[in-house]
This record gives C-alpha cells, structure tokens and sequence, in this order.
C-alpha cells in the first residue's frame, strides 16, 4: 500500500528535532515527529512520571535487565545498580568497543536526563570549531533566542551562598581558589524559583530529592514544555512516539520515505510503516542521525551521501574524576543534582578545561568533589557501518581518550597538590582515577560544512537536513545543548527562507 505522506518529517525530538518541528509548525507546514521513546507524561503506579534515582525501576533505562549508571560503584561496592525488567526507560547507554555514550530516550531526548547546565561557548573557540557560521549573527541573535526559548535561568547568588544544598560547590570552588583558578556560575534550565520552595519546603523534592538522569518529576524545563509544546501548540505537528526510524529511500520524484518500526512496551516490532516526505529533518543526535545515514549510504539507499558521513565524532573531551576532600571540609549530605559553578580555565593556552563542578547526591557525608571535565582533545573517530548487525561501529580508541585525561589530571593534579588531596579510586570501576569510558556529550558524525553544506543541507541528498549534535566536529568546549539549539534556530531560519517552495 502507499506510504503514509507528511510534508515535512523529523526523526527524533531532542534539541535539534524539536526546533525544527517548532519551526516548520509556525510556517504553517505540517509535520510530524518520529520519537523512539516514549512520552513520559503518564505517572506510574507510584504517583510519579519518572522513577527515583535511588530505587530505580524498568522506567530507568532503555531495555535492560540491569541499570547501568555512570557511577557504577561506590567504595568500591555495586551499591549503585540494581536488576530492572525491560522497558522503554529514558536513559540509554549505547555501547561501542571502547567508548560507551549516554543518551537520553523519549519526547524531548536528552533534556529529559541532563544536568540542564545552559552553557554558551566561547566566541573565539566557537568561531575556530565552526568557522562557516557567521558569529555575530550566532551571538547577537541566535544564542539569546535559544536561552530565552529554553528557559534558562541562573541560580540566585546570596541564596547559592547560604543554602546547604550547594554547600559541595562553595568547597569545591575554594580548592580551585587555592590552586588560583578562576570559578564561575553556570546557568540551568532547572527553575531555581521552585527549587528555592524545595528547600523550603513548599514544593515536591525533585532537584533535591537527587533526580536527574532517570528523569526529574518536577522543576526541570525540558523541551517537552518548551520547544515541543509549543510545537504541538501551532496545530501542525504531530509527534508519533515508540517509532524508531530505520531506514531512508529517496523516490523518482525526489520525495523520501522513511521506514519505521513501532515497537511495543515489551520492544517487539508491532507494525513496520513507509511514510513519504518532502523534507526530512534529522534529530535523532550524533548517534541516532550519523547511523541513519551511513547506513543509507553503504547499502546504496542514498549512494551519493558524502565519505563524510560517519567522521568527525568526538566525546567533547568529556572525563570524570573525583577528589577526596579533608575531613574538615565536608561537602554535605544534602546535595542539589542541578550544577550551577564550573571551574573555568579554559583561556590557560597551554591546557584549556572547563570542569562543572558535579553533585554526588547520596543522602550522607562522603568528603567526595566530583567534577566534569570539559577538555580539548583533538582526537576524532569515524562509524563504519557493519552489514552483519545492520548497525554504525564506533572506531575510538581508549589511547584516544587518554589525551582528555592527561589535561583533566593537569588541571586536578594542580587541585590536588595546594589542598594535600588525593584522588578517589573505588568510583569508577577498576581503582581508575578518571572515567575514561563513556560521554555525555556525543558531538559530530555529519559535520557542518562536510557532511552537509553550511546550513545542514545533506549533500548527495536534496531535501534532507541534518539538524542535531552531529553537525558540530566533535568538540565545542562547554556543555553542548545551548549550541545545538542556536545552531538549529540558525538553520532552520535559513531553510525556511530559502528552501520552501517544493513543500
Ligand atoms: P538528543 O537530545 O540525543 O535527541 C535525539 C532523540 O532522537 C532522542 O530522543 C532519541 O530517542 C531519538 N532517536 C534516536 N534515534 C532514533 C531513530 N532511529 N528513530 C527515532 N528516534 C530516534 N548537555 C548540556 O548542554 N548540559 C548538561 O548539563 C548536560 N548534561 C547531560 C547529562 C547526561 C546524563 C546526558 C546523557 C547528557 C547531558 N548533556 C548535557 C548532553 C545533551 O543532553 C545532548 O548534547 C543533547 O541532548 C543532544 O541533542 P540532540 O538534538 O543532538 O539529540
């Protein structure tokens, strides 16, 4: 039978996908919105949409018999992961040879799981990773618009000072003192006016109650309330969730069709659907979007895609490690999972690091300062696409990962050495110092000017745009989502204003 036909088609609703569908929606095209997850909107048995960090269940992670947190140990014990029945949960952790990515799953992708830090890059490094995007229009237009539509906002400085739920950045922000770096506060998409009456009692516990990256029921602006609802909200787009897109064809006529599996609550393939599109924006993140064309690419689908595709990919330099603190300088049992401060020493030339200053909410004292480095490693892996399990092979190396941590361990050496303090070695698995072995900030795949030309037009592929973190090299030097976002707004104006006549 003929594919279902939609206008305009985005895969995925992360940052990306959800600035495209808003976009389009507001032009009056109507859309709709494939999304692998499921909408975390429904409160299950317990009265809650998400499920406690503490006590996770299968609503923790995607398909899995075993939850697989980042922090997989603590003094040493597997205190931390717990046995889980498989389900369409919202974190995943997809696992290459030697790097592991988290991502999160569901409507709003990974503003569902993430720490909400709203960071704008550098304009000078920000210009030498993109140098095809013009940067004032970036500065002037595109990155207000996008905080403003995110929502972000900045915790209150005199109540950050006083309350004991940041009492684990002011420590960690004396240490670097002592080492003379220089701190700075981070802005959040996270309500600070709710979390305020969290602390004060007058509002359901979600930041201080540790949620995060199984899902915060409360507080966190994440693009199901903004981009997406306001997507939804133009009447033209429609978000058909639990569909994973596998395959992209393009047809005599230039149109595309998509094939997607609709997958049950258990993950079986329920119903394969063709659907037809003019336009096809791809959102599906770093992962999601460069697999979907490589293997379009290398099974002769789309044959004219770029040998770009696949290249460029890096972990945005991302490396965690934790100290052990004096037992003077306790970090406190009540521990706030939104970070606001970031250890900023990133103009240091010789060795440029931006370390969030991360929580470790456990409910008890235990003197550890955790931290995420941000650092400039050079190192780029390519996918290659393996016809045996119709799957993108990550080629990256644990050598590769080695050069963001050597400049993390130059930063923290330094820490280390002005406050007489050690490192922490039963955290991450192996008495390792520093978690080498997964990243939060997938970047790259279909790079911006390679892979697609300065807009995210897909070359070898009119009509399709790439529109998500695989358009950044790899590396942006902050926590990426506030750049994503800028950089889809940025494109999505230009194809709206150029390429719309054939819709
Ligand atoms: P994503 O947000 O990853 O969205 C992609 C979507 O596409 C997902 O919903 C996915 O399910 C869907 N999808 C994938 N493949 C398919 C398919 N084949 N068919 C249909 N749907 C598909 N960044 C920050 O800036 N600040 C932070 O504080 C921060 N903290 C983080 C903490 C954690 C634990 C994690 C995991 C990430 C964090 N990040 C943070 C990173 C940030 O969340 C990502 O950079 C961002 O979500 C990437 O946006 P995107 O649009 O590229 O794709």
């Amino acid at each position: 039978h003929a594919p279902d036909h939609a206008p305009a088609l985005v895969i995925g609703s992360g940052y990306g996908a959800a600035v495209a569908a808003l976009r389009l929606g507001e032009a009056g095209i109507r859309t709709t919105v494939l999304e692998m997850g499921r909408l975390w909107d429904t409160p299950g048995p317990d009265g809650t949409v998400f499920c406690p960090t503490g006590a996770p269940d299968r609503r923790s992670m995607w398909f899995r018999t075993r939850t697989e947190a980042p922090l997989a140990t603590f003094l040493w014990l597997d205190v931390v992961n717990k046995d889980i029945s498989p389900y369409p949960g919202v974190l995943d952790r997809v696992r290459f040879a030697e790097m592991s990515v988290y991502v999160g799953r569901g409507v709003g992708g990974g503003s569902l799981v993430n720490g909400g830090m709203a960071v704008t890059p550098r304009r000078d490094y920000f210009t030498e990773v993109l140098p095809q995007v013009d940067p004032a229009e970036m500065y002037d237009t595109y990155f207000p618009l996008a905080r403003r539509m995110l929502g972000v906002n900045t915790v209150d400085p005199a109540w950050f000072e006083a309350t004991e739920w940041y009492r684990f950045s002011r420590i960690s922000r004396k240490h670097a003192a002592n080492a003379g770096l220089k701190t700075v506060f981070v802005p959040n998409v996270y309500d600070f006016g709710h979390m305020q009456r969290e602390a004060a009692g007058q509002a359901p516990r979600s930041a201080l109650a540790g949620e995060v990256i199984y899902g915060n029921n409360h507080g966190k602006r994440s693009l199901d309330r903004t981009y997406l609802a306001a997507a939804l909200g133009t009447g033209n787009v429609t978000i058909e969730t639990l569909h994973r897109a596998r395959a992209v064809r393009r047809q005599p006529d230039g149109s595309y069709v998509v094939t997607a599996d609709r997958i049950d609550l258990t993950g079986r393939t329920v119903e394969t659907r063709e659907i037809s599109c003019s336009r096809l924006f791809l959102g599906a993140g770093s992962l999601g979007t460069t697999e979907l064309l490589l293997r379009a690419r290398e099974t002769g689908a789309l044959p004219d895609l770029s040998e770009r595709v696949g290249t460029g990919w890096g972990t945005n330099g991302n490396v965690m490690t934790g100290r052990a603190n004096h037992m003077w300088d306790t970090v406190g049992a009540n521990q706030s999972t939104m970070p606001v401060m970031g250890i900023d020493d990133w103009s240091n030339a010789a060795n440029p690091v931006f370390a969030e200053i991360a929580p470790l909410p456990t409910g008890l004292e235990h003197w550890i300062s955790l931290y995420l480095a941000i650092t400039r490693n050079p190192e780029r892996g390519t996918f290659r696409y393996d016809p045996a399990t119709d799957s993108a092979r990550l080629d990256w190396t644990r050598a590769q990962s080695q050069v963001s941590v050597a400049s993390a361990k130059k930063l923290f050496d330094r820490i280390n050495l002005k406050n007489a303090t050690i490192y922490r070695y039963d955290l991450f698995g192996g008495n390792k110092t520093f978690a080498d072995d997964f990243t939060y900030h997938p970047l790259g795949g279909c790079v911006l000017g390679q892979a697609t030309d300065a807009y995210g037009r897909v070359r070898g592929a009119p009509g399709v745009y790439v529109t998500d973190g695989a358009l950044i090299p790899g590396s942006i030097g902050v926590n990426p989502f506030v750049t994503i976002t800028a950089l889809a707004e940025r494109n999505m104006a230009r194809v709206l204003a150029t390429d719309h006549a054939a819709y």
